[in-house]
């Protein structure tokens, strides 16, 4: 019987905006703060341009301000990763983010504080097998991703010690993150707040 089996084409779209996507999509592959800090040591030691803005944030408003969890890269004007080679591939394959090594399955967000695993659509393996990938069990995800499932179940894993530490901060009151605050509250926070990164190992 075939059994289907992940192998990356190494088209490098997951490494790109697809072209005909529009000038204001936003491709989210997240970053945590201490993988942004050890990226920023590989692109200065390669010369690179590498660049990043803030992803997952709370208001903190008892003590006025932005709580950072997740970067993302910036990946315009070159509309690809600076880690990114046309010729080789992504080059820090060994150093790349979690995000990167659970590919294509990835987070996704059900709300503020939960996630699930998922298999991402726009990858071209999972495109030309949507047919077998779609609506499975963990247990194929498991069975057809078989190196890229444990770094999901860590990304996945870190994730949710993210989301446990900021409830435990809130239930220390050490922190209060607002869940009612309007869109105009939210930016006058975003551009006058300092900012506070949440990390964990
Ligand atoms: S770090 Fe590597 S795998 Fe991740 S987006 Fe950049 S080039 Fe692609
Ligand atoms: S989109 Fe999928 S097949 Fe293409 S390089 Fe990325 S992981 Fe590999």
């Amino acid at each position: 019987m075939y059994r289907l089996k992940y192998e990356c084409l190494k088209c490098g779209i997951c490494c790109s905006i697809p072209q005909n996507l529009k000038d204001d999509y936003i491709k989210r592959i997240p970053l945590y703060p201490e993988e942004v800090d050890r990226l920023i040591e590989i692109a200065k030691y390669r010369n690179l341009p590498f660049k990043v803005k803030e992803d997952l944030v709370f208001p903190d408003i008892k003590n006025k301000k932005i709580l950072v969890l997740t970067y993302r890269f910036i990946l315009r004007p070159q509309g690809r990763c600076v880690f990114y080679d046309v010729n080789k591939g992504c080059i820090i394959h060994e150093e790349k983010p979690y995000a990167c090594q659970a590919y294509p399955l990835a987070i996704r967000r059900i709300d503020s504080f939960n996630i699930e695993i998922t298999i991402d659509p726009l990858c071209n393996f999972v495109s030309e097998n949507y047919a077998s990938l779609k609506d499975i069990s963990i247990d194929r995800i498991k069975d057809i991703f078989v190196d890229e499932y444990p770094k999901a179940e860590k990304f996945y894993e870190k994730n949710k010690r993210l989301q446990l530490k900021i409830r435990r901060l809130e239930e220390e009151n050490k922190i209060q993150i607002s869940r009612q605050i309007t869109l105009k509250q939210f930016n006058y926070a975003l551009n006058n707040w300092d900012r506070k990164e949440i990390r964990v190992k």
